[in-house]
């Protein structure tokens, strides 16, 4: 058995269904046999999946919650939400973000999780000296520094 998310096209509904094999889902749909649960249409396809987010030492799926429209807005609005989860353990540093991922990976400071901004050829260097970085989806805004 395999499943499947589902998108109705008329109107965004996404639901679950089970099939025995991917060849059953396409045989079904071609004969017109899957049907959206919530409206009824017939005018269904695969669901498109939502990118994941790697960042440092911390994984996470963006999903969008079932009956949700998954229109631009929607994904952008879990990417913020997912973004937000994993920038909460972690401290904005600024323009110290190369400086100070070296140090930790040297052994120099204790390793944290921080964000920060980093120049391409900054980024470039820190990925090619192994050094485990991840882009951000979303930009951020840096906080109000008091100093
Ligand atoms: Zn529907």
């Amino acid at each position: 058995m395999i499943v499947f998310d589902l998108l109705c096209a008329p109107s965004g509904h996404v639901f679950e269904a089970w099939f025995a094999s991917s060849d059953a889902f396409e045989t079904q749909k071609s004969g017109g046999l899957i049907h959206c649960p919530i409206c009824g249409s017939g005018d269904v396809g695969k669901a498109l999946m939502t990118p994941n987010i790697a960042a440092k030492s911390n994984r996470r799926a963006v999903t969008v919650a079932k009956g949700d429209t998954p229109d631009a807005k929607t994904m952008l609005a879990a990417l913020a939400k997912a973004q937000a989860a994993v920038l909460i353990n972690s401290s904005w540093v600024g323009r110290d973000f190369a400086t100070q991922a070296r140090a930790m990976d040297a052994g120099e400071i204790d390793k944290a999780s921080i964000h920060g901004e980093a120049s391409h050829s900054e980024v470039k260097s820190l990925i090619e000296d192994g050094i485990e970085i991840a882009p951000l989806p979303l930009p951020v805004i840096p906080p109000n520094q008091s100093n």
